[in-house]
């Protein structure tokens, strides 16, 4: 008897793309079906055919303090009542605005938009236009929306399906970025050498959640930020998933690193669609209408997301709620290697703060192509395993994975106890 995802996702090939609204959400990388949810409720979401996960998805990160939390919901309520949209301004975008301008001293205005990908191709066009020039640099496995010019040596999905760059991009746009191996401070001087003060924009993932959770090794964004700085080249720092995820602060609180423009999303949404880009007042004050540089949307700033973000973003600032995502992500992360090491799996786990990956390679994972050392194929028997005991990974080795404030101590340990199963089943 099929199960009644299966069913559903029959129908749902006839009618959309591989039957899903965004890739990786297909299991391909994985194998098997994917399962359709009902609904999910703190650390746990629920399939239609009544099974239970513990969620490390999350959303791929919005939902840093787990689904439906009871105050998110009760203030979604209050709004919903007092409509939806209204396309003119509100008071809560100002106060939104107000808490990401006092959490990022880097951003003196920001504006809102409706997804990460409107952010980061958004920040781009100020970039260009603020400094006349065409050509970006970003980094290779680094991903920053489905935007033309960044649909590059992208990772996320793209990585995920082992994509080359997407056809659909003109040529001579995807001509205009330059892209460099993350980590890797010599071919970045050479990058910035070929193209002496060509390069209207550097982005970058300051800790890369879309091949996995990479790490900046020390020194890395600082020569990044001296050399883009030397060159008038304008860093963005995409922290759509990173910012209010690594800290409050996002990763250049943690990193003390003053990117020029920083890209934000997922968390400041609260699970509903949100995007923002920021930055230095010289730079913002070129977009419409206070400069020529156009940009707009009709549910930007729309009150539902607006609301939810700005609840989200209160109760983050509860003291110690950083500190014990910490504390209980290494919990997991330390039990994984342990067991790992025990049974003689070879893994490799990255972390910052509660985003992580475990890669499944003995060696370190430090750019694109160690990631891509991974044995994905054990990764995909790791995942199934996992997804029958009630644990929902990642359905991909290239995609970070996350704890909310709603995970608890017997959350993890019942998570451990699926991944010893798995490893063992993974050596059989
Ligand atoms: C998710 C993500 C994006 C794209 O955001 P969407 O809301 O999916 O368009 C961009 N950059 C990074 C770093 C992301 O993690």
């Amino acid at each position: 008897m099929p199960t009644k995802s299966q069913v559903l996702f029959a129908k749902a090939r006839q009618l959309m793309p591989g039957g899903v609204n965004s890739p990786v959400r297909a299991f391909r990388a994985v194998g098997g079906d994917p399962v359709f949810i009902a609904s999910g409720k703190g650390a746990t979401m629920t399939d239609i055919d009544g099974k239970s996960y513990i969620d490390y998805v999350l959303s791929w990160g919005p939902l840093i303090l787990g689904h439906a939390h009871q105050e998110v919901v009760e203030e979604l309520a209050k709004v919903l009542e007092t409509g939806t949209s209204f396309g003119a301004c509100t008071p809560r975008e100002v106060e939104l605005a107000e808490r990401i301008v006092e959490a990022y001293p880097s951003i003196e205005r920001v504006r809102l938009v409706n997804s990460g990908t409107e952010a980061t191709l958004s920040a781009l066009r100020v970039a260009r236009a603020a400094t006349g020039r065409d050509k970006i640099l970003k980094f290779e496995g680094c991903y920053h929306g489905h935007g033309d010019s960044l649909l590059v040596k992208a990772g996320s999905g793209v990585a995920t399906l082992g994509l080359p760059d997407s056809p659909g991009v003109p040529r001579a746009l995807a001509e205009l970025t330059v892209t460099v191996p993350f980590n890797d401070i010599e071919a970045l001087e050479e990058a910035f050498r070929a193209h002496r003060m060509e390069l209207a924009a550097a982005i970058v993932e300051p800790v890369v959640g879309n091949m996995g959770c990479v790490l900046p090794r020390p020194g890395f964004l600082q020569k990044l930020r001296a050399l883009t700085e030397e060159q008038g080249t304008v860093l963005i720092f995409d922290e759509v998933m990173t910012g209010f995820r690594v800290a409050y602060g996002g990763a250049q609180q943690l990193y003390k690193i003053d990117p020029d423009m920083t890209t934000l999303g997922k968390i400041i949404g609260g699970g509903l669609p949100v995007g923002a880009y920021g930055g230095k007042a010289r730079l913002m004050d070129l977009v419409a209408p206070t400069g020529p540089v156009y940009q707009a949307g009709t549910l930007s700033g729309n009150p539902l997301a607006v609301a939810a973000g700005l609840k989200t973003l209160e109760i983050l600032r509860r003291p110690g709620l950083y500190e014990r995502l910490d504390l209980l992500t290494a919990k997991l992360t330390n039990g994984l290697m342990a067991e790992g090491a025990r049974q003689g799996v070879a893994l490799t786990v990255n972390r910052v703060g509660s985003m992580f990956t475990a890669f499944f390679t003995p060696n370190p994972v430090g750019d694109y192509a160690s990631a891509k050392k991974s044995d994905a194929t054990a990764y995909g028997i790791f995942f199934r395993a996992l997804l029958d005991s009630g644990v929902y990974f990642p359905p991909s080795q290239f995609e970070a994975a996350f704890v909310s404030t709603s995970h608890s101590e017997g959350d993890v340990a019942a998570t451990l106890s699926a991944a010893s199963a798995a490893f063992a089943g993974l050596r059989a």
